[in-house]
């Protein structure tokens, strides 16, 4: 019998959102159940801090790539704590990044793509590893994605798409979050909306959903709109990383959410800024989103292989040197575009008229 540590770098994810379902390391819940399933003892930590056995192997699990310092810092830290373990790095990070990875921490085996090729992709992950209850449970549908998007990692890292046809077998809280990559990619999706449409508790208690990532608006139809809202999936987002001259399709594909019952503030649209399209034309597709009525997530482009980001939110300008600012952008079009989508949010939020952000406006309401 082994005795594994996995350890969660200390992130800079704030301490009320560890147990968020967008911040749950789930490769490490599911190697956890893997290994117990085989006889060992396995122990989870979230940050630098010692654990109460001695482990024998050192699991590490990596983020994005501008996070990889917290990786590192960790395996030093773990190293020189249990320096007859072996130290070994999985993840996003490790797998974009192997040799980069493997020059900072020389001592520690890196892993490229799903652990072990994917042993514990089948099993369920071990929440109880976690110090808290949670009142949701994450679902993979799939892996991969059929599409190769030029700035996203997840075909690199896992190249096969595979998919899996039922649910129902996993299904153990009321809520469902899907971390699947492209959800509506998966060719039984229609089925696996209807069995959870229909799925009910001994007390007859029904499940609620929510997507991790957008909805792929080549693949939503009336049809499929209709089935995730009767399989109660909740604010439904969809991703709209092209050009302004896309908008067609993506009206399209938010009046299907609309006629499926979704109320437009319930609907999102996933943005990647700092990115191909220039300042401007972000703008253009920020203020169609305005006259539909419905909320935008922005999302800041770095490239795949930036190692450390230096972004200051605030209004304080930043340099090139500071952070990646993409061609053809400046530090006061990415501060401003942020800011914009901010105020366009909560304007559409608080349906001021036009749905344009009036200052103060939130706080005014807040006195109402
Ligand atoms: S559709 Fe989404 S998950 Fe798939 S490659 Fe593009 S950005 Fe990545």
């Amino acid at each position: 019998m082994g005795k594994i540590l996995l350890v969660e770098p200390d992130f800079p994810i704030a301490s009320k959102s560890k147990n968020h379902a967008h911040f749950l390391p789930i490769g490490l819940l599911k190697i956890g159940t893997y290994h117990k399933q085989n006889g060992d003892c396995v122990k989870l930590v979230r940050g630098l801090k010692h654990c109460v056995f001695k482990p024998d192997r050192i699991l590490i699990t990596s983020l994005f790539t501008y996070w990889s310092k917290y990786v590192h810092e960790a395996a030093e830290f773990y190293h020189k704590a249990y320096p007859k373990a072996r130290v070994e790095i999985g993840g996003i990070y490790a797998s974009l990044m192997p040799e980069h990875c493997k020059k900072n921490s020389p001592f520690a085996y890196v892993y490229q793509g799903l652990y072990r090729r994917g042993v514990a992709e089948k099993v369920v992950p071990d929440y109880s590893l976690l110090p808290e209850d949670l009142d949701y449970q994450i679902i993979h549908t799939s892996r991969g994605c059929t599409r190769r998007c030029t700035f996203c990692g997840t075909w690199k890292i896992e190249p096969e798409f595979k998919c899996v046809d039922s649910i129902k077998e996993l299904i153990g809280k009321r809520r469902l979050v899907f971390y699947d990559n492209n959800l509506l990619a998966n060719p039984k999706i229609d089925r696996i909306l209807r069995e959870i449409s229909e799925y009910r508790f001994e007390n007859r208690y029904k499940l609620s959903c929510e997507s991790q990532s957008g909805f792929d608006l080549r693949l939503l139809t009336p049809e499929l709109a209709r089935l995730l809202k009767a399989a109660r999936f909740v604010n439904p987002r969809v991703a709209w990383d092209g050009s302004y001259k896309d908008r067609a399709r993506i009206k399209k594909a938010i009046g299907y959410l609309k006629d499926a019952g979704y109320n437009h503030t319930d609907i999102f649209v996933f943005m990647i800024y700092n990115c191909t399209p220039s300042y401007k034309e972000m703008r253009k597709k920020l203020d169609a989103c305005r006259r539909w009525g419905v909320r935008v997530i922005d999302c800041r482009y770095r490239p795949l292989n930036y190692i450390d980001d230096g972004y200051k939110p605030g209004r304080k300008p930043q340099g090139k040197n500071d952070y990646y600012i993409h061609k053809g952008w400046e530090d006061w079009q990415v501060r401003r575009f942020r800011r914009c989508v901010r105020e366009q949010n909560i304007a559409i939020l608080l349906d001021l008229p036009n749905r344009r952000y009036i200052p103060g406006c939130e706080r005014r309401k807040v006195a109402v």
